[in-house]
């Protein structure tokens, strides 16, 4: 066993390090579906891989150091890792959601589980007093993203932890913008805590991941068997290739903070700006509390240009940040929620949490500064209608 006792050093040997059947240094590529039985009723570590499979088992246990929990899971996608966790509740469960929550989390709680009588409701969590007003018997859970997506409004982890326990609640956080070098939520009281680690976790736009980390052996138990009997796990060249991105999040993730720093502080200052959405700053809404709960206001902006500029001018100007989905990547990726992520919500409700037509969400990644700038100075001044 190494000893270490920072999460820098956690990255590199955490989990499951070496392996235990070679001693080799990296997780092999378990490529195989199943496994040889030396006797009937032998009861083997591993029987067959949608159950478990050592390279996979080895990102598994990595991400539950990582987030602190008690065991951790890996899965197909993001999706496939939120679908599983909301399978744990039953119809006539009801499940508050942040306002900016993730557009699929959305989507798959109002089209698939509400045909299963999964309830949700949406509620501002950066609002204690709406969350404790919401919290009635039927709530069995509250998801919240903080910062959330894409306004990356801040909520309290900790207060919401507290108010949804008091209700006898479970409280998930989607850590996906953060990651755990950034926050880290059981430590803030949460129960579950999910990835997509398409995005940072992954850190390369190269792979579809998701992950979930449980703080209670009884959680652990239900959601292994949700795992197992939905099937929607984690590959293992996906799970090898987690690993190995995963080893240098942290000076990935200080690289993306920097570039985001200085970026949001020149949207700031530019005449064309309307609006900067910036955790990371101190004018931004919960930026006190971000400082309490996470390291730094992570590497996501949105912003809106003023009037009398057009935003589709604006993306089709770009030469170097690209006009894309997702997030989280070593490149910058450009997009429009009110089109993209986020157009499965209804326009009245996405108008309502302020997913304007002219938001635009900016995922800054580690390309030199002065080139992302030069790209922005660029697009803005060609986007002048
Ligand atoms: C992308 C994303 C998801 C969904 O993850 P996939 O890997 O795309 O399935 C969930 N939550 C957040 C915050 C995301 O950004």
């Amino acid at each position: 066993m190494a000893i270490y006792k920072k999460f820098e050093s956690a990255l590199i040997h955490g989990g499951i390090y070496g392996d235990e059947f070679t001693g080799a240094v990296n997780t092999p590529i378990y490529q195989t579906s199943t496994f040889m039985q030396e006797r009937l009723g032998g009861n083997p570590k591993y029987e067959y891989a949608r159950s478990s499979n050592p390279t996979r088992a080895a990102l598994e246990a990595l991400i539950a150091e990582l987030e602190g929990g008690v065991a951790g899971f890996a899965f197909a996608s993001g999706m496939a890792a939120t679908t599983a966790v909301l399978s744990l509740f039953e119809s006539g469960d009801r499940i508050i959601i942040s306002s900016n929550v993730y557009g699929g989390t959305f989507r798959v709680l109002d089209k698939v589980f509400s045909h299963f009588g999964v309830g949700y409701e949406i509620v501002d969590t950066t609002d204690l007093s709406l969350l404790k007003a919401a919290l009635t018997k039927d709530v069995k859970a509250v998801l919240v993203e903080s910062p959330a997506n894409p306004l990356l409004t801040v909520t309290d982890l900790a207060a919401v932890a507290e108010l949804t326990h008091a209700n006898g609640s479970l409280f998930l956080v989607d850590n996906t913008f953060m990651t755990p070098y950034l926050q880290r939520p059981i430590k803030l009281g949460a129960d579950i805590v999910i990835h997509s680690a398409t995005k940072y976790l992954g850190g390369h736009s190269d792979l579809i991941a998701g992950l979930a980390v449980v703080n209670t052996a009884e959680l652990a138990e239900r959601l292994a068997f949700i795992q197992n009997a939905t099937g929607g796990v984690q590959q293992p060249f996906d799970s090898f290739l987690l690993i190995r991105s995963m080893k240098t999040l942290g000076v990935r993730m200080d690289a993306h903070v920097v570039n985001a720093e200085k970026i949001a502080d020149w949207l700031v200052a530019h005449p064309a700006v309307e609006t900067v959405y910036y955790p990371g700053r101190k004018d931004a809404q919960g930026y006190g509390i971000n400082q309490k709960q996470a390291r730094n206001g992570g590497a996501m902006i949105s912003f809106e240009l003023q009037k009398g500029y057009d935003a589709s001018a604006f993306f089709a100007s770009l030469q170097l940040i690209a006009l894309a989905e997702s997030l989280g990547g070593v490149e910058s990726l450009v997009c429009h929620p009110a089109s993209m992520t986020h157009a499965s919500i209804p326009k009245e409700i996405r108008e309502k949490v302020g997913i304007t037509d002219m938001l635009i969400r900016f995922s800054v990644g580690i390309e030199h500064v002065d080139d992302l700038i030069a790209d922005l100075e660029l697009a803005i001044g060609r986007a002048k209608a």
